[in-house]
């Protein structure tokens, strides 16, 4: 009997064992093949055959001693194919001839599943464009086409009705054919044209088109690029890193370069480097916000050959760029977080901009971070890597500070441009001085206020969207609370809606207690909706727009809005960090954060790196053009040492100060840290369930250490009730492969438990 290991998007679930029917070709690793699953029949993708594992045998062995990781061999020990023949379905179907996911891929979506220990197939449905696995052979759009057959070309002496002789003569002037829109369009409907199909004269048929998302939201419009004379720093930066690709070996780069120090017109000439050199270039950015500028830059530089790939593409965009990357059309791919998996062949280049950012983290299974598999991607690719940011990740300085990956430092801003001057507004002093209700200082006021005159632009950020964080009642306390979630309703004005942030959970705003019934409700805390208000009633004549998820819901909407703050239709743009990051305006001078210890407040242990991060980009989006630029940062914690190195933009100190805290407190990057959270409908049964796992884990001399459980700070998340416990320790296999044991002794747990390696967040 031949077998065949399938990966199906099922959650939690390992590879399931089937076996090929007789008379059917063994199916290619990597092929799509319609599978039985209980009385379902799924779509699931070839891992392993019997014969493809036999043939493979030796060069397998050869790319895994690549990988320096562990986690591969875990796979190997895993990946025998079940050697009881009992109960073995057979396949029912091979949907593809060849590789669907090509095999380079399909290793990448198996280190991911082995290193963030989640099922195989919720990996490589990552790794998938969409529809892939819904059963669905061909997602293309496709228009019907009128065509002249030889007999139409030659039809001169029929005797035919005017309209049907019209037809004939545009389409003699249309050798490809065409569209029946477009015919419709002149008149010339499809009654003409089955008559006309019926005599043999024209042939009707269906073409597949290209969605394209350049034409629209996903791009800035592209200007033509004239290429900067490097300076001093870039030129040298540029140098060594132009000496690493042509290694065409892994290379691992930390570029770390203040805020405005050219580090994309790098990314650019490597790119057209690596391009020459005959491979491909992979380039991540951080969600949504970047994609249209970057892409917009790429495109103008490599024309038809970049395609770009992130959430913000409809489906079917998104289907067809990937089917032009896989067929090898493209050699530069632009994409957020899932473009890491990308079918580019051949990669030479792989760029993760803005690195440290978090939403390169996916904060749902599989809980990857884009840029470790990025890395990874690199190194199975014999490939460079270039991480770029102004604030890098602990991690990432960490491992340019062992030797692990090579830094390259740009330290200024490219022609002498000064970093912005940053001013910290005590706001204690701010609320003895005007009362609680103030949301923007004096201080903010008038510099805002010199902006509008001057007709400089601004920009205001407060990291928390909505009108008002929470509704609560002067008479009984109560507040307004997400019936799902252990959280209140945020009030959106606009909508006229109280909305859960998490669930989404929407309510009509109460005029009344729903607790006392008294009449005595606040809208206390502010988010971004209530500062766009306060800016436009503060100055009536100022053209305000938002960008936060709330505005961009709609695709394209953000590049809209972007543009027309770049063209100088918008003087203040407020948002949330949506628009802290990356955007190069030339003509913004300004930049006042609101609450900048938004956050600090939290229990996370990343939450003084976020601050950090946040305030040092935001800064960096002042004084980029000719103007100087100014920070206003509004915060209670004055004193804070995230806040106090962000103002002096001193990325060294914030280092040494968080990495002796995360040293103390035993946080990464000093150990690794996995987070399990259990769910259950009860608070009592989440608590033992994960006792049950972290008492297994306990189980004497072990190399790690299992802290909890405890409530999960979200204790209550869309109706479920969570408990959470935490494995730390320096050797994160061995945690790992210790918490996959467990949880495969307790399967109906399992499928109730969030794993997360490597954690972004532990809220
Ligand atoms: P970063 O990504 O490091 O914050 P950018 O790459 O966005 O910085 O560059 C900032 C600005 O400087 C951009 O407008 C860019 O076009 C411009 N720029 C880059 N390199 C040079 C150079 N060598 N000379 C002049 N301008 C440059
Ligand atoms: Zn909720």
């Amino acid at each position: 009997m031949r077998l065949v290991r399938v990966a199906v998007p099922v959650p939690a679930l390992d590879a399931l064992t089937y076996s090929v029917p007789d008379g059917v070709a063994d199916p290619p690793v990597g092929a799509r093949v319609l599978v039985p699953l209980g009385n379902r029949i799924i779509t699931g993708c070839v891992l392993d055959s019997e014969s493809s594992a036999e043939r493979r045998a030796p060069s397998a062995r050869g790319d895994n001693s690549q990988l320096s990781s562990p986690n591969l061999q875990l796979q190997t020990s895993n990946s025998k194919l079940q050697t009881s023949n009992a109960g073995i379905k057979p396949i029912i179907e091979v949907l593809d001839g060849g590789p669907f996911l090509p095999t380079d891929v399909l290793k990448l979506a198996t280190w991911v599943s082995n290193y963030y220990a989640c099922g195989i197939g919720d990996a490589i449905a990552a790794a998938m464009p969409p529809w892939a696995l819904k059963g669905v052979r061909s997602r293309f759009r496709t228009t019907r086409v009128a065509a002249l057959t030889v007999q139409g070309h030659d039809s001169r002496d029929l005797r035919l009705g005017a309209r049907q002789r019209e037809a004939l003569d545009l389409l003699a002037g249309s050798p490809d054919g065409m569209d029946t829109a477009e015919l419709a369009e002149r008149g010339i409907g499809a009654a003409t044209l089955r008559r006309l199909a019926s005599l043999g004269l024209v042939r009707l048929s269906r073409r597949a088109v290209e969605r394209d998302p350049f034409h629209r939201g996903a791009m800035m419009s592209a200007v033509a690029r004239t290429p900067h004379t490097l300076t001093a720093e870039q030129a040298d930066a540029f140098e060594q890193l132009r000496e690493l690709v042509a290694r065409q070996s892994f290379q691992a780069v930390l570029l770390h370069g203040v805020t405005g120090s050219g580090k994309t017109e790098l990314y650019l000439r490597l790119a057209e480097e690596v391009r020459r050199l005959g491979r491909g270039v992979l380039l991540l950015v951080p969600e949504i916000a970047l994609t249209p500028a970057v892409a917009g830059l790429f495109r103008a530089a490599f024309g038809q050959r970049v395609a770009i790939q992130h959430s913000g593409l409809s489906d079917g965009e998104r289907h067809d760029q990937w089917q032009r990357i896989r067929r090898g059309e493209v050699d530069v791919v632009v994409g957020t977080r899932s473009a890491v998996f990308a079918p580019l062949p051949s990669i030479g280049l792989i760029i993760v901009d803005e690195e440290h950012d978090g939403s390169y983290k996916q904060e749902e299974s599989p809980r990857y971070h884009g840029r470790d598999v990025a890395v990874v991607r690199a190194r199975e690719s014999a490939a460079l890597v270039v991480l770029g940011s102004a604030t890098p990740a602990m991690e990432s300085f960490q491992n340019a500070q062992s030797g692990r990956y090579t830094l390259l430092s740009l330290e200024r801003r490219v022609l002498d441009r000064p970093m912005a001057a940053v001013r910290i507004v005590d706001m204690r002093e701010e609320y003895a001085a005007a009362g609680p209700d103030v949301t923007l200082s004096a201080t903010l006021t008038e510099a805002l206020a010199e902006r509008l005159e001057r007709r400089e632009q601004a920009i205001v950020l407060l990291n928390r969207r909505g009108f008002a964080t929470a509704v609560f009642c002067r008479q009984c306390a109560a507040t307004l609370e997400c019936p799902n979630c252990s959280v209140t309703l945020t009030v959106h004005r606009a909508a006229r809606r109280a909305r859960c942030h998490y669930c989404n959970y929407s309510t009509g705003i109460p005029k009344t207690c729903a607790h006392c019934a008294g009449p005595y409700l606040e809208q206390t805390g502010f988010g971004t909706e209530r500062i766009e208000a306060d800016i436009r009633e503060r100055f009536p004549a100022a053209r305000v727009a938002r960008v936060d998820r709330d505005t961009v819901r709609k695709r394209g909407a953000i590049a809209g809005v972007l543009e027309r703050f770049a063209e100088g239709e918008l003087d203040v743009l407020v948002g949330t960090q949506m628009i802290a990051k990356g955007h190069d305006f030339p003509r913004v001078t300004l930049v006042g954060v609101i609450s900048a210890d938004v956050g600090l407040g939290l229990a996370d242990f990343r939450a003084g790196e976020r601050t950090f991060q946040l305030l040092t980009q935001v800064a960096g989006r002042a004084g980029r053009g000719e103007i100087p630029g100014e920070a206003i940062v509004q915060t209670l914690y004055p004193h804070h040492y995230s806040i106090r190195h962000a103002c002096r933009q001193d990325y060294q100190s914030f280092f040494a100060e968080e990495l002796a805290f995360r040293t103390a407190m035993r946080y990464p990057p000093a150990v690794a840290l996995i987070n399990v959270i259990v769910k259950a409908r009860t608070e009592q049964a989440a608590m033992e369930d994960a006792g049950a796992l972290a008492g297994a884990l306990r189980i004497g001399g072990e190399p790690y250490r299992v802290l909890g459980p405890a409530p999960a700070p979200l204790s209550r998340l869309k109706g479920e009730h969570r408990a959470q416990f935490f494995i730390k320790g320096t050797h994160r296999t061995s945690m790992k492969n210790a918490l996959v044991t467990v949880l495969a002794s307790r399967p109906e747990i399992r499928r109730r438990t969030i794993v997360d390696v490597d954690p972004m967040s532990v809220l």
